[in-house]
């Protein structure tokens, strides 16, 4: 057809054509069916020995699919394809190649053989009109293409343009998706970091940060939930309060920074003893309650009588000792205030029978 084509103008603008091939993300892939099925029925519809679907990339052109020779990419200056898309909307036919001006490069590829003689190619357009490539038929004897075989090999160029749209279309949708993915695991980060700080906020708010134990206002919360209080004070239980013996001594000698590794010891001695329902407290400055659920009197000074036991095998540079007083809770008979008031009166005795003891109730149960 084009037996002589005047020179085309340059591209206007090369950076946008290369763009759009780059977006398909399709060169230097490896074959695939699809592709391959279109340059197979190209060879068939033009009784041609070669096809190829050539795209330009930068300096050169690379084949997605191609039949009848090996040459798996040439510099883009020996590329006809590179010709064919200065014209982006025609399908660019050259009957014989050695009956050519020099505008038309001669690619360094061989059919069997021989050297090329016949070309056609449909350019490849992207949506916004960029010709990226084109979809070429080769032979090796000068001839040309019948009208049906032109709108064949068009028809064929359209359908590889919906592949690389499918491509782009396919990776566009991996894309979203992961950043969807992305996202949502960002969300499910910061919604664990809340929950984490919430918990330190929590633990915080009720635990006494030098010993660990529950504080005063864990207490008070417990104290006004009647569900929890119903449940620890189902069966009969035992309330415990401990206070350190001399401790004002302590810090007078030792000094506060002591006096505080004292208040651990004490706060260790205890954890150290009870079971993980047990609920243990620092309630005062050097003063401690256990509510022991579940605990008749006689298992709760044994309870009392191991703190007193671990205080004395601390590694504490002096002695320390605890008074404990316990007592006894029936939960038909008692109300909680009046279970504290009678183990902070046994506490009374146990600091006035010398101190370092158990007393329970009224019952003294270990000397000190
Ligand atoms: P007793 O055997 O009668 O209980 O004598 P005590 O000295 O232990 O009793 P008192 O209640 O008179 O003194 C308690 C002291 O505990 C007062 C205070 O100096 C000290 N104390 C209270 N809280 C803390 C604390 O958090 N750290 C330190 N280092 N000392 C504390
Ligand atoms: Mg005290
Ligand atoms: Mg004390």
């Amino acid at each position: 057809m084009s037996a002589v084509r005047p020179l085309p103008p340059p591209l206007p603008d090369e950076a946008p054509r290369q763009a759009a091939l780059d977006a398909y993300a399709v060169v230097d892939t490896v074959p695939e069916q699809a592709y391959d099925d279109i340059v197979r029925l190209a060879v068939t519809l033009c009784d041609v020995p070669a096809a190829a679907i050539s795209l330009i990339d930068h300096e050169r052109q690379w084949f997605k699919a191609q039949i009848g020779f090996d040459t798996r990419q040439t510099p883009r200056d020996q590329a006809i394809c590179d010709r064919a898309i200065m014209a982006p909307g025609e399908t660019l036919v050259i009957e014989d190649l050695a009956a050519q001006s020099s505008f038309f490069p001669r690619p360094d590829i061989r059919i069997g053989k021989a050297p090329l003689r016949f070309y056609a190619g449909t350019p490849l357009l992207s949506p916004d009109g960029h010709a990226i490539g084109t979809v070429c038929v080769l032979d090796t004897r000068p001839r040309t293409l019948t009208s049906a075989q032109r709108e064949g090999l068009e028809v064929l160029a359209r359908q590889t343009q919906h592949l690389l749209e499918l491509r782009r279309y396919a990776m566009e949708q991996r894309r979203l998706l992961s950043e969807r993915e992305a996202f949502a695991q960002r969300l499910e980060d910061a919604r664990a970091d809340l929950q984490r700080r919430n918990d330190q906020l929590l633990h915080s708010a009720t635990h006494d940060a030098l010993t660990g134990l529950l504080n005063r206002a864990a207490l008070v919360q417990l104290r006004d939930n009647p569900e929890a209080m119903l449940q620890l004070q189902r069966a009969p239980y035992t309330l415990m309060l401990l206070d350190v013996d001399h401790f004002k001594d302590v810090n007078d000698r030792h000094g506060h920074l002591l006096g505080d590794r004292a208040l651990r010891a004490v706060a260790d001695a205890v954890a150290a003893s009870i079971r993980t329902d047990d609920v243990a407290v620092r309630y005062g400055g050097e003063e401690f309650l256990v509510l022991l659920p579940d605990t008749r009197l006689a298992v709760a000074a044994q309870v009392a009588e191991r703190v007193r036991q671990r205080l004395s095998q601390s590694a504490l540079p002096f002695d320390l000792t605890v008074s404990i007083g316990l007592a006894a809770g029936e939960p038909t008979r008692d109300w909680s205030e009046q279970v504290f008031d009678r183990a902070d009166q046994a506490l009374y005795r146990a600091k006035a029978r010398g101190r370092n003891c158990v007393v329970a109730d009224d019952t003294p149960l270990h000397g000190g």
